[in-house]
């Protein structure tokens, strides 16, 4: 049984207290108006006001704690039902204590509650009609429709404040779950999705006013090896590390992010292609200087290509393509080094 489960019938007690004391005041008038016999006063009183602790006493001494708090809560309905015939369905309180327990139940997404608590509604007032017979006076005195107030004042507020509790939880478990998926859990970079979000709005802010941007393509040199000589955990260590020097170098509008294995990119905005070289040199650099503190005879080395956004680049795949293209060129001529892609004439559309 889930933890939150075992503590289930603890929640319920002070609403069940709260919620049965005040919809008591209601039943307590209409009897109170029409005379009740003495056994239907005993009958009140034990519901609303001593069923509550009984129900909370039977749930903690009982092996399966959960199971029986459900239950409880259907023989909460069982007794509504009871009071219906009781009260000659005096109309307001019948409707409020019916509408409300109903709707406790279906907003608690227990599954099948509501409808076994309706069976129990049906039930109690089955065996209440039979018991006291069916009358019907459905009027309610100003006396009732006062004494129903805070039954209806109170549950609405606290429903509104429960969903609005549930509302503000949800909205931030969203943006931790958005957070998540734009974030690369290994380096804290941003993972793909969320980088190519970023460098497609770069390539349209080139394409409608020439706004200058360069992506670095960047790939760890002989990564198999690192992983198959020193294992996975190393492997992953020189990801982080790598990730730590791209991040350093990088400014707070750029967008570095975790493409993919051992492959980073990098989107710098605004960035002319000459700048952007001397970062991707000073991020090579870094990295073949680069200790991992557990292994400090271990060495590696990255590739890096770099490609400015163009007009004749249709999309973010042409532009990703060139600085791929640029990479390729550095794994081909010996690795650990950085080359651009060519940058191709274009005479813009007038
Ligand atoms: P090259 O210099 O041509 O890039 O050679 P390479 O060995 O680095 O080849 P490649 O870039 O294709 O190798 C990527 C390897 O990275 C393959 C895969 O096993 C490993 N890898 C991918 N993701 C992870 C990861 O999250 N952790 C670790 N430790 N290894 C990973
Ligand atoms: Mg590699």
């Amino acid at each position: 049984m889930h933890p939150s489960q075992q503590h289930f019938f603890r929640i319920v007690y002070p609403l069940r207290v709260l919620g049965l004391g005040l919809g008591g005041l209601a039943v307590g008038t209409v009897f109170w108006e029409r005379h009740a016999s003495w056994p239907a006063w005993g009958f009140f009183l034990f519901g609303c006001y001593l069923w509550p602790h009984l129900a909370y006493l039977i749930s903690k001494y009982s092996s399966n704690r959960y199971r029986t708090e459900i239950f409880n809560l259907v023989l909460d309905t069982f007794f509504f039902g009871v009071l219906l015939p009781l009260m000659h369905f005096n109309l307001l309180p019948s409707v409020l204590v019916v509408t409300l327990a109903m709707m406790d139940r279906i907003a608690s997404g227990i599954r099948g509650l509501w409808i076994m608590s309706l069976l129990g509604l049906l039930a109690g007032t089955l065996l209440g009609g039979l018991l006291a017979g069916f009358h019907w006076a459905p009027e309610s005195s100003m006396r009732v429709m006062l004494a129903c107030l805070p039954m209806l004042i109170v549950h609405t507020l606290s429903s509104s404040m429960s969903s609005h509790r549930l509302i503000r939880k949800v909205t931030r478990q969203n943006q931790e779950l958005d957070a998540l998926r734009r974030i690369d859990a290994l380096t804290g970079l941003y993972g793909r999705g969320h980088w190519e979000e970023q460098a497609t709005a770069a390539l349209r802010a080139c394409h409608a006013h020439g706004a200058p941007a360069c992506m670095l393509m960047l790939d760890i040199d002989h990564f198999k090896h690192i992983n198959d000589t020193h294992g996975h955990g190393v492997g992953d260590q020189v990801i982080r590390a790598l990730a730590q020097v791209v991040r350093k170098n990088v400014r707070a509008t750029d967008c570095a992010g975790r493409y993919g294995g051992d492959e980073f990119t990098v989107l710098l905005p605004g960035m002319q292609l000459e700048d952007a070289l001397q970062i991707a040199q000073r991020i090579r650099a870094q990295v073949e200087a680069l200790q991992l503190r557990d292994m400090p005879e271990l060495r590696f080395t990255c590739s890096v290509g770099v490609a400015c956004a163009e007009h004749g680049h249709s999309d973010l795949r042409a532009w990703m393509s060139a600085a791929d293209a640029a990479l390729y060129e550095v794994k081909k001529t010996g690795r650990n080094s950085v080359a651009s892609a060519p940058v191709t004439a274009f005479a813009p559309a007038v």
